[in-house]
């Protein structure tokens, strides 16, 4: 799940290497290293700990204006974060230099095989048995590294995106992937490798997404050679045009990613239906629903795989697709679904949710999907990415580079592409009459400006976060649409603040959560207005009467919740449908809040990477 980058071409490539790193941290940051290569041979530069403290420790370190080199931040798999363990790794001759993003699951195999033959570990890496792996194929078969690479991860199990260096042909690099993302930006007489587009965005919008099972040769001066790992054969890469810009990926004035993205909501959804959704013309255009239709019209069933924050989009959507167009649906984990020995048959549609497009369960699960020849339609933010590439047709969710850990703008675009899609099928099914379906888009238009709404509440969310920020257990309630909000708002207390948080639907309180209540313990009671606002009520009486405290989101005007709540927040108006979009607002705030005043990371809570590529 680590990033990486790597740099050959006439720049120094020092900075270029530390500055991509710091945009990959997204994707892992408990140690970092950099290697870089000039006439010496390799410098090398790494330590346990965040990007800024490499940059620290190389600045005394490094003494280099070398125009080649990589680098990694990473997300520890194999063995304990530590210096030793960090990237980049060397082979046993300090001929050979990798960076690794993966596992490499039968790494104890080859660990084996290798110390048999002389060679020496001194890390517990995964990683370390590759590239030595790479050297012992380089000494047996006298190939050249490009060759090696390919024999040995012929011979490797599971995922990678690698960039390894051979101090012996000093003017390429090899790159290769399998499960793992990898891109190379193409610039004038320079090539930049990375993780994602990020790093190099202001040197290059010219890039080259790597597929599964390619490897490159990236020579200065030439042009990039992509073949099939397991053949050989030569590949025409497809360079693409990125979309990207600078701005999307830097902080623009707010303290932290999470808040700055929590306030782009408005425009990311309205980026997420516009050109999709005509309410003058009574319409919803959407070409990977479109194209296929009568799969939509026809399936038996949807299922939808996903994990963690998508996974509670898709709960929302399990409400709105029954709700609105009659479709049965299944919400999964990934991770289960593609574990269990799942019926999936032709007639299936599955949507596969994830923003980063790399999510490796849900890659396996979509896999799984199609090989019992069910339709497959993914949801993803990033363009391009693994999962929009292997899904059969999909929606991108358009909501720009997300890079806080705790997801917010992608699920709320996540749920108004999933609300398009069913609004579309409910009308063509009829299942929803024409006008009940225009009311449904002018309101979903209206969304935007009721979130905007929602987020001037925030400095009263910022004493209602003072006065739980102690609190050491917190539990989250609600029905209906808003049941799958109340996991999602429990999620982002957790994974920021480290506060346990439990979500449940408010009626499953009196089947075991009730006994934890008492004076200690807060519980976010979402009771909008819409969907079984009674029931809601006498649960909220329920938690009062054993001295619970009470947050409450309630609709604007809200008499009856507020008289008994001992914290308010108070949402637009909207329909049932839709309240998710606005309920996860003050959540998402709520959380940010307690988060910063606690003083943790909140853009990068420990143990966790935004994208997770390994399994
Ligand atoms: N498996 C490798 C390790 O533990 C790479 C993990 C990563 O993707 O960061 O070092």
């Amino acid at each position: 799940m680590c990033g990486i980058v790597g740099y050959i071409g006439h720049r120094e490539a020092y900075p270029i290497i530390i500055k991509g790193l710091q945009r990959l941290e997204y994707r892992g940051y408990d140690s970092a290293g950099v290697a870089l290569f000039d006439k010496q041979g390799i410098h090398l530069c790494k330590t346990k700990g965040k990007v800024a403290e490499l940059a620290t420790k190389c600045s005394a370190d490094l003494n280099t204006q070398a125009v080649m080199g990589i680098g990694h931040t990473r997300w520890a798999t194999h063995g304990e974060p530590n210096d030793i363990n960090s990237h980049p790794h060397l082979s046993n001759s300090g001929d050979l230099v990798i960076i690794h993003n993966g596992i490499i699951e039968n790494y104890e195999t080859l660990k084996i095989e290798l110390e048999n033959r002389g060679y020496n570990f001194t890390s517990d890496t995964d990683t370390e048995v590759l590239v030595n792996l790479i050297e012992e194929v380089q000494k047996q078969e006298k190939v050249k590294l490009g060759k090696a690479v390919q024999v040995a991860l012929s011979q490797a199990v599971g995922a990678y995106a690698i960039a390894i260096y051979d101090r012996k042909k000093p003017n390429e690099i090899v790159v290769a992937r399998l499960g793992s993302p990898l891109a190379v930006g193409i610039g004038d007489n320079e090539f930049f490798i990375a993780s994602d587009a990020s790093p190099f965005i202001e040197y290059t919008k010219s890039a080259i997404y790597l597929e599964d099972g390619e490897t490159a040769v990236i020579r200065i001066g030439k042009e990039i050679k992509v073949r099939k790992i397991k053949n050989d054969s030569i590949v025409k890469p497809y360079v693409q045009e990125l979309q990207m810009n600078l701005d999307q990926i830097e902080k623009g004035g707010f303290d932290h990613f999470m808040l700055k993205e929590i306030y782009e909501q408005p425009e990311a959804i309205r980026d997420t239906y516009r050109g999709r959704m005509l309410p003058e013309k009574g319409i919803i255009r959407m070409a990977g629903v479109d194209d296929h239709l009568s799969k939509f019209l026809n399936a038996r069933r949807i299922i939808v795989v996903a994990c963690g924050t998508s996974w509670h989009a898709g709960l929302v959507a399990e409400y709105i697709f029954e709700d609105l167009a009659r479709i049965p649906v299944e919400v999964e984990y990934a991770s289960e679904f593609r574990y269990r020995n799942p019926v999936i048959n032709k007639n299936d549609v599955i949507i596969a949710i994830s923003q980063s497009g790399e999510t490796a369960d849900t890659m396996a699960a979509i896999n799984l999907a199609k090989e019992n020849g069910a339709f497959v339609f993914g949801v993803c933010n990033v363009v391009g990415s693994s999962i929009s590439r292997a899904s059969d047709a999909g929606a991108y969710t358009h909501a720009g580079p997300e890079i806080g850990v705790a997801s917010t703008k992608a699920f709320t675009t996540q749920i108004t592409v999933l609300s398009l899609i069913a609004l579309k099928l409910g009308k063509e099914k009829g299942s929803i009459s024409i006008s009940d379906f225009n009311m449904y888009l002018q309101e979903l238009e209206l969304i935007p400006d009721k979130i905007e709404k929602s987020l001037q509440i925030n400095e009263h969310i910022l004493k209602v976060a003072d006065f739980y920020k102690n609190a050491k257990n917190c539990l989250y309630l609600g029905r209906g649409y808003n049941f799958p909000v109340a996991l999602e708002g429990a999620l982002k207390l957790k994974e920021i603040s480290y506060i346990h948080a439990e979500g449940y639907p408010a009626a499953e309180m009196k089947h075991g959560p009730i006994a934890l209540i008492d004076e200690e313990m807060p519980v976010v009671v979402i009771a909008t207005r819409k969907g079984h606002y009674d029931k809601v009520v006498s649960n909220v009486q329920e938690i009062k009467s054993r001295k619970g405290k009470i947050i409450a989101i309630v609709t604007d005007g809200d008499q009856q919740v507020s008289k008994i709540a001992d914290h308010v927040i108070s949402i637009p108006d909207t329909f049932e449908a839709f309240t998710p979009l606005l309920t996860t607002i003050p959540l998402q705030l709520l959380s940010y809040h307690i988060a910063v005043m606690l003083g943790k990371n909140v853009d990068q809570p420990r143990n966790l990477a935004k994208s997770v590529t390994v399994e």
